[in-house]
């Protein structure tokens, strides 16, 4: 199997898989104050530190979650809880979206869904507008886009967003561990990651908050008041010591993973639009994550090409949605009609990825491609 999708879930790094089963092995509450507690506290004290590094944060800014979704939605709830607008982007993952429908509910005009062009660039027009216009509590923009890796720039709207006022949240669920990132530089509120998507297990994640950010609280679990009282339950010790795991090799490998991720994605589709008449790569003029390809084959189902091409994972839109039939919320956004949506296939790489994967998918992709085309022209003959 020739694994090409990194977005929906990265496989795990073997320094996480160490570091997950040695905790697996070890009992101990990281509440409880006796020497195995103690042993377990400083495990995920350690993760934090490690995780710390990758972001360039302080550890105590850094709370421990069940993922993105649980992070997006504690990060959105709580700094509309300030009072004003909450906007984000019309390509924003459903975690985010849903969230800000759910929490903006019993007010749904102070929702702002800021519209993107044809490359998947969000119109700041709308933003500024917002800004000026009354009081905004929480901008909300991811900075790397699941389905097509478009990049946001989020230094100048930080800067025009705090002139304002108001916050500003990011989901780096797909950017963390593939492209360094310096909070330092980048002058985000919240940040929401998720460890599996570089190489952590699933199901733990955290949201930053940055120190000094004036917040009301407003967690959604409440109960023994852990992290700082922002998210109780007992804390998932093995999963929080493979994020930290994952988040140290991701730190020390990031540069010369994202370099060779980006060529082996260039590889493909240089290979993939030579050989394949008509396709189309979406976004491919602005800057993109480095892993990430979204192709549109005209006029050809997406599933029919993927159930072509049995031995290559990859996505039709993103792995979160599929199931629904509703088409990409993002590729309609961008402009795309529904049957394009549909004749989407996202490939996407990561740190294991290798030159003679891309090759297998190249060769499996035009397979599937002209078989589909066959079977497609034979049923349309009279
Ligand atoms: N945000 C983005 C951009 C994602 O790609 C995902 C996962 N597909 C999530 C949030 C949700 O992450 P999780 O399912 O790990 O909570």
């Amino acid at each position: 199997m020739v694994y090409l999708d990194y977005n929906a879930t990265a496989p795990l790094r073997p320094e996480a898989l160490e570091a997950t089963l040695a905790a697996l092995h070890s009992v101990g509450n990281a509440s409880s104050m006796h020497h195995l507690g103690r042993g377990a506290a400083d495990r995920v004290d350690a993760a934090r530190r490690q995780l710390a590094d990758l972001l360039s944060c302080a550890p105590g800014e850094i709370i421990f979650t069940s993922g993105a979704t649980e992070a997006n939605n504690l990060a959105l709830r709580t700094a509309y809880a300030r009072g004003g607008l909450l906007v984000t982007t019309a390509v924003e993952h459903p975690a985010v979206l849903e969230a800000a429908r759910a929490v903006t509910a019993e007010q749904p005009a102070s929702l702002v869904v800021l519209p993107v062009d044809g490359d998947g660039i969000v119109d700041l027009e709308p933003l500024d507008a917002a800004l000026h216009g009354g009081k905004v509590a929480l901008v909300s923009l991811m900075i790397g886009n699941n389905e097509t890796g478009v990049l946001t720039d989020l230094v100048p709207i930080c800067k025009a967003v705090h002139d304002a006022g108001a916050l500003v949240h990011t989901d780096a669920t797909q950017y963390v561990g593939r492209l360094p990132l310096d909070l330092r530089e980048i002058d985000v509120d919240l940040l929401s990651l998720s460890a599996h998507k570089f190489g952590g297990p699933q199901g733990v994640g955290a949201l930053f908050i940055r120190r000094g950010t004036s917040l009301p609280h407003r967690p959604l679990l409440v109960g023994g008041g852990h992290e700082r009282g922002w998210r109780a339950g007992t804390l998932n010790v093995a999963g929080i010591t493979g994020l930290g795991a994952a988040a140290e090799a991701a730190r020390l490998q990031l540069a010369h993973e994202a370099a060779q991720t980006a060529a082996l994605r260039d590889t493909l589709e240089a290979a993939l639009t030579a050989q394949i008449e008509d396709c189309r790569i979406n976004g491919a003029l602005v800057p993109r994550l480095p892993g990430v390809t979204s192709i549109t084959f005209p006029g050809l189902p997406a599933d029919a090409v993927l159930a072509a091409m049995p031995h290559v994972a990859a996505s039709d839109g993103s792995a979160c949605s599929s199931g629904a039939p509703s088409p990409s919320h993002v590729l309609l956004a961008m402009g795309h009609s529904r049957d394009d949506a549909d004749s989407t296939v996202r490939f996407s790489l990561g740190y294991a990825t290798t030159q003679r994967d891309v090759e297998r998918a190249v060769a499996a992709t035009t397979e599937a491609v002209r078989h589909v085309r066959s079977v497609m022209a034979a049923t349309a003959e009279p």
